[in-house]
């Protein structure tokens, strides 16, 4: 909880000449006016922490300085030198000293970093994206010309003046608005430069200054990509730049790692770390009651559309169902729109979020697989019902799953499949059979796509036969062939299972038919033009007189991979390997490690 502000509030308002700039007097004409000044006010929160807000709107940007016992600390710089030199003065006057030591950007925001020529003997630091985000300005400043691409922005601030504002705080506002962008683009036109970061940081980067500790964190790409928070806790003050603001919603971008958003802010929001002031770039200061309703914003809005999407519903549908009056009314003070800015904020950040929700790249765009097991794909293969994955095919283009509705009462799941088409995910296309478990899918000349599964009893009829037979079906161009149960000698009347195919379409399983070495045995059919005509037992020193299960074989056939409880192993089902001799035989299998259990591969 946020407490009560202990120490009292030195205020002390400043004010900055500004000197109006010919272009603008036909734009701002007599709002105005010549004078236009911005004032300072710098409020002491603390015998070491100083809140510098601009302005008397939420236009302008605030910053934060930190006396130190090795030194000051300013985060951000405003949009220009004028405001930058302001704000030197201040600091050095509320402290009674000069020697600035780290200028610290929130984010590559042009309304905070055009005063940081004003110290230059502080070490400038930022996020590792900082420089990119600078060089990317840089660029498109000398592509376009920036008074013409600004002037339908700075008309519709003065077409907002012109109509009459609402209330004398709108006025204010939008006077503010048109002050700082008609301002902001002079500099930039006539070549103000941004400096980048001597110093940059990936994830977190602390500063042991002494008597406090200066604490950097990435948050994720948002408002822009390099935003961070500073977290001083001998101070107990975070800022958080324009990752959240008091008076506006917060900004998602198709990039936004939420996890991470929301973990980062995690020991805040859960009490774990103490916070007496938190500091937008705007605005008043914020309470972390009024950031906690922000970060379930995010949450909330992120998860429904996502699932939204994921469900079938169109964009519009999503726009209507998460509707910003509908859904989150406890928000309704926040600002949906800025005043330079026409865009719903709100609809802005389901775009976004429906965009991030487009699933794209290999491995439906996953992290590959480490050594911690992990539940794959949340939100998009796991779901209330029951699946299992079979796996990606065709170089991590192909999924296929099952999925099994969990009030139905027989394991009959459906076979779905996912493709990477043109970079992007098709929605799970359901299969009109009936699955059960152990598919193997395979392509193969001239056969094409196939899938072989093992099934007990009849398709089709709801039998509870031990007879359990594989089956295959294939995809033709207008979709799955009717499943085909396969022809002996691959099935017999025992149980013939767990089918695996090779590259050139021979097929392995386990089978407890008679005429083998005991218990079930491994089998292997090649296959001649697609016909499995003859199948042989695996012999020793693979098959024995126990169980041989699970047959996994290399796509070249040079290795098998299988379970086994007969050799000397570590108890119970092992997992054995064993290598194809040119001769045809095979290797004396060997344990693969006291790690595994009984695995299904
Ligand atoms: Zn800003």
């Amino acid at each position: 909880m946020i407490k009560k502000k202990k120490t009292s509030i030195v205020q002390i308002v400043w004010n900055l000449p500004f000197f109006l700039l010919p272009f603008l007097l036909p734009l701002t004409g007599a709002e105005s006016g010549p004078k236009q000044e911005i004032p300072f006010r710098a409020d002491k929160l603390s015998d070491r922490v100083l809140f510098i807000k601009s302005g008397q709107s939420a236009v302008m940007s605030n910053v934060t300085a930190v006396a130190t016992s090795q030194g000051l600390v300013v985060i951000d710089a405003h949009y220009k030198p004028e405001c930058g030199h302001k704000i030197r003065q201040i600091v050095e006057k509320t402290f009674g000293r000069k020697d600035f030591v780290y200028l610290i950007y929130t984010h590559a925001g042009v309304d905070h970093m055009g005063g940081a020529s004003v110290f230059p003997e502080a070490l400038l630091i930022g996020h590792d994206n900082c420089p990119m985000r600078i060089d990317a300005l840089r660029e498109q400043l000398q592509s376009v010309d920036i008074r013409e691409a600004m002037k339908p922005r700075l008309q519709s601030i003065q077409d907002q003046i012109d109509a009459g504002p609402a209330s004398p705080e709108a006025r204010i506002k939008l006077q503010e608005a048109m002050l700082y962008w008609s301002e902001l683009t002079e500099l930039m036109a006539t070549g103000l430069e941004h400096i980048k970061p001597a110093i940059t940081f990936d994830d977190s980067l602390t500063l042991h200054l002494g008597d406090v500790r200066v604490k950097l964190r990435y948050c994720t790409p948002g408002y822009s990509e390099s935003d961070i928070l500073i977290h001083v806790p001998e101070e107990k003050l975070l800022v958080v730049g324009d990752i959240f603001n008091k008076d506006r919603i917060p900004l998602i971008s198709e990039k936004t790692d939420i996890r991470r958003w929301i973990d980062v802010f995690k020991p805040f929001v859960e009490g774990e770390e103490d916070v007496d002031y938190i500091v937008g770039a705007h605005d008043e200061l914020m309470t972390l009651p009024e950031l906690n309703v922000q970060l379930d914003y995010l949450e909330d809005l992120w998860e429904g559309v996502t699932d939204a999407r994921r469900e079938g519903l169109t964009l519009e549908q999503a726009k209507a169902e998460f509707s910003f009056e509908k859904k989150f009314p406890q928000l309704s003070h926040l600002g949906k729109r800025w005043v330079s800015w026409p865009h719903d904020l709100h609809e802005r950040n389901i775009e976004k979020i429906w965009e991030a929700a487009e699933l794209s790249g290999p491995y439906l765009g996953q992290k590959p697989p480490g050594m911690t097991p992990e539940l794959f794909a949340p939100g998009i293969l796991p779901t209330k019902d029951n699946e299992a994955l079979y796996g990606f095919f065709n170089n991590a283009t192909l999924c296929l799953f099952d999925r099994t509705p969990v009030d139905l009462e027989e394991w009959t799941p459906a076979v779905y499949r996912m493709e990477l088409k043109a970079g992007k995910w098709t929605p799970p296309n359901a299969s009109p059979f009936l699955g059960k478990h152990w598919y193997h899918y395979y392509k193969t000349a001239p056969e094409g796509e196939q899938v072989y599964f093992a099934w007990r009893g009849s398709i089709g009829e709801k039998t509870s036969s031990t007879d359990v037979n594989i089956w295959r079906v294939r995809m033709a161009s207008e979709g799955w062939t009717e499943p085909n149960k396969l022809p002996p000698p691959v099935n017999s009347m025992d149980m013939d299972t767990y089918p695996k195919v090779t590259a050139d379409g021979t097929l392995y399983f386990f089978s407890n038919r008679e005429g083998g070495f005991g218990g079930h045995d491994i089998y292997r059919s090649p296959s001649t033009k697609g016909k499995h005509m003859t199948v042989e037992n695996l012999g020793k020193p693979i098959n024995t007189e126990n169980d041989e299960l699970d047959p996994f074989i290399a796509p070249d056939e040079s290795y098998l991979i299988f379970c086994s409880k007969t050799l000397e192993g570590f108890g119970g089902f092992d997992l054995y390997v064993s290598f194809h001799k040119s001769n045809g035989t095979w290797t004396d299998p060997v344990n693969m490690g006291e790690r595994d259990q009984y695995v299904c591969l």
